[in-house]
Formats: C-alpha cells, structure tokens, sequence
C-alpha cells in the first residue's frame, strides 16, 4: 500500500524515531510500504518518520526504482564505525525542490536488525554510505534542512510558505 510522504515543514521530520522491539505484522507491512512508496516516488531510500510513523526503519535500494534488486531494510539501524570525507549533492523526498552539498563519512559500518529480528552488519561506502547516513539522519530528527546554511534554509523556508498560500 502506497503511504503519503511528509514534506517539510511537518514537525514530525524533526523528531526522533522510537526502537523497534519486534519486528511484528505491523512492521513487515510498514517495511513493505515503504519499499513500495520509495519506488513509486523514484527514490533510492526511505525512512519512517518520512511516512509518519516515528520508528526506527529505513529502506534502501541504490539500484532504483528501474532495477530494485538491492533492497536493504534495517531496523534500529545504527552507524559503528566511520572513515574518510565525500561530499555531495543530495535531495530528499520530504522536501521538495530541496537541493544541498552534505559532507559524510566516506566509509562505514552499520548494526541493526533485519525483518526477522536477526542482527545485521553491513559495511559500505559510494552512494550505499551516502544513502544510508541520510537515512539515520531522518532516525533523530534531522533532514537536509539541517544540514544547509541559514541562507539556503531560510530561502527554502519561504518558498514553501508561498506554496502552501497558493495551493
Ligand atoms: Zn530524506
């Protein structure tokens, strides 16, 4: 089932995701919604307080909407260890229009569970690190938003107030 993503500036995408304690029915068919609405939106990675549930799973597939052969669903995922600086040009579902350089961990390993309440680790680097730091990003509240100058947020800020008048 296709959720609706939040946009900026609904409160919810700065709060912080609760733990998951078991990955019930309930969360199976979240993870699955999500999977689904990241691809009907032609995203590379989704988190759940981006579809209003404050919980901490993210889904992500860097091999897009066209491929989706690499999907990674975590939950409670956390980042153990971290190298190396990239910087690039990132964008978000939750904020439309929305376009910003963020500097990340080059490299890293993360810890979570999978579907089945098994403990994971993976280790990335590329677009899968990128991707992922994004996403954990969105676990404790914080977008792209955050992560740009005051200029740039307070520009993004009134052009979405403008919108939200003409809608
Ligand atoms: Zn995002």
């Amino acid at each position: 089932m296709l959720r609706e993503i939040i946009t900026f500036p609904d409160p919810r995408l700065k709060q912080q995701a609760r733990e998951i304690q078991e990955p019930d029915q309930k969360i199976q068919n979240l993870a699955q919604d999500m999977a689904e609405t990241m691809y009907e939106n032609q995203g590379i990675g989704l988190a759940a307080p981006q579809v209003g549930e404050l919980l901490s799973l993210i889904t992500v597939d860097i091999s897009g909407p066209e491929n989706r052969d690499s999907l990674l669903v975590l939950l409670n995922p956390r980042i153990v260890q971290f190298e190396g600086r990239t910087q690039t040009e990132e964008a978000c579902l939750s904020l439309p229009s929305f376009k910003t350089y963020v500097q990340r961990a080059q490299q890293l390993t993360v810890q979570g569970l999978d579907l089945e309440g098994k403990g994971v680790e993976l280790e990335a680097d590329g677009l899968l690190a990128i991707c992922l730091q994004h996403e954990i990003d969105h676990l404790k509240g914080i977008t792209l938003v955050e992560h740009a100058s005051v200029l740039k947020r307070s520009m993004y800020q009134k052009k979405v107030k403008k919108w939200a008048q003409t809608a």
